[in-house]
């Protein structure tokens, strides 16, 4: 559960409207079962391939295993958020799907919890060579010079990027600069400045042209607060939510180039 009051001392009284306004919808989840209910329907529903069913407050994978929803934790901060999350931590703010959710309230970051024992699960750890085996390559933009990328079999993400690629190469020619030469998919490290791995390392996460990107670590902070900033056409942002893809330019700590296969985040 999110406890956005901690950093009350850090920030001003507009971000301190918009924490408040974040804070009962989360608040709320942890005494309210018939949403943890939606949410496990979501998860399941969203992998089929590999989760089975749900009780109260575990997942259940179709090999058996069993994974806490909700731990219990109460209240956590927002680094303990992205540290030490559970599942239910990963929905402690709605995704705005299509043209909504910017520029995002303070610490308003959709998506961006995970949940890692989650992922490399299904994606396999990339530290021991697991994720490579089970990447395939998509060509990106066919009619646009259509150059190979790599991106996991698993879910059926490459399906889906091909589907979106495809879209992506429909768009008139002034949206091909955001979309080529692409910045990359596949990625074994970490997030920059923290010890989390990065969702690149699941192999279903892709960077878009890094030339008309922007990134939260590259603002200077005014009164404390990162300003927004995007370059990325809704155009773009919409093929790829249309096929499970979210937009980590809907993060208060923004990352305008990065998509990454969420479809447990979308309607
Ligand atoms: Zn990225």
């Amino acid at each position: 559960m999110y406890q956005g009051l901690v950093r009350l001392t850090a920030v001003r009284f507009a971000a301190l409207a918009l924490l408040l306004a974040a804070w009962p919808l989360a608040s709320a989840s942890a005494a309210d079962p018939g949403r943890n209910n939606e949410l496990l329907d979501k998860l399941v529903s969203s992998y089929p391939d590999f989760l089975a069913s749900h009780d109260e407050n575990s997942l259940v994978w179709k090999d058996g295993t069993v994974m806490t929803f909700d731990d219990g934790k109460g209240a956590k901060d927002f680094d303990t958020l992205l540290d030490h999350p559970d599942l239910e931590d990963q929905f402690y703010t709605p995704y705005p799907a299509g043209r909504a959710g910017i520029p995002p309230g303070v610490d308003i970051d959709p998506g961006r919890v995970r949940y890692e024992p989650f992922f490399a699960k299904m994606y396999g750890d990339c530290k021991k060579g697991e994720v490579t085996k089970k990447m395939v390559d998509v060509v990106w933009l066919p009619k646009h010079g259509g150059k190979k990328l790599k991106i996991t079999s698993v879910n059926g993400v490459d399906r889906k990027l091909k589907a979106v690629s495809d879209e992506l190469d429909k768009l008139p020619d002034s949206f091909v600069k955001y979309l080529t030469p692409l910045g990359g998919t596949y990625n074994c490290r970490v997030i920059a400045g923290t010890t989390r791995p990065s969702v690149h390392g699941n192999g279903a996460a892709i960077d878009i042209n890094v030339a008309w990107s922007d990134y939260w670590r590259n603002a200077r902070p005014v009164d404390g607060k990162y300003p927004y900033k995007n370059r990325i056409p809704w155009e773009i942002v919409e093929i790829f939510e249309k096929h499970g893809f979210i937009w980590g330019g809907k993060w208060y700590h923004y990352d305008t180039m990065h998509f990454e296969y969420r479809p447990e985040l979308l309607p």
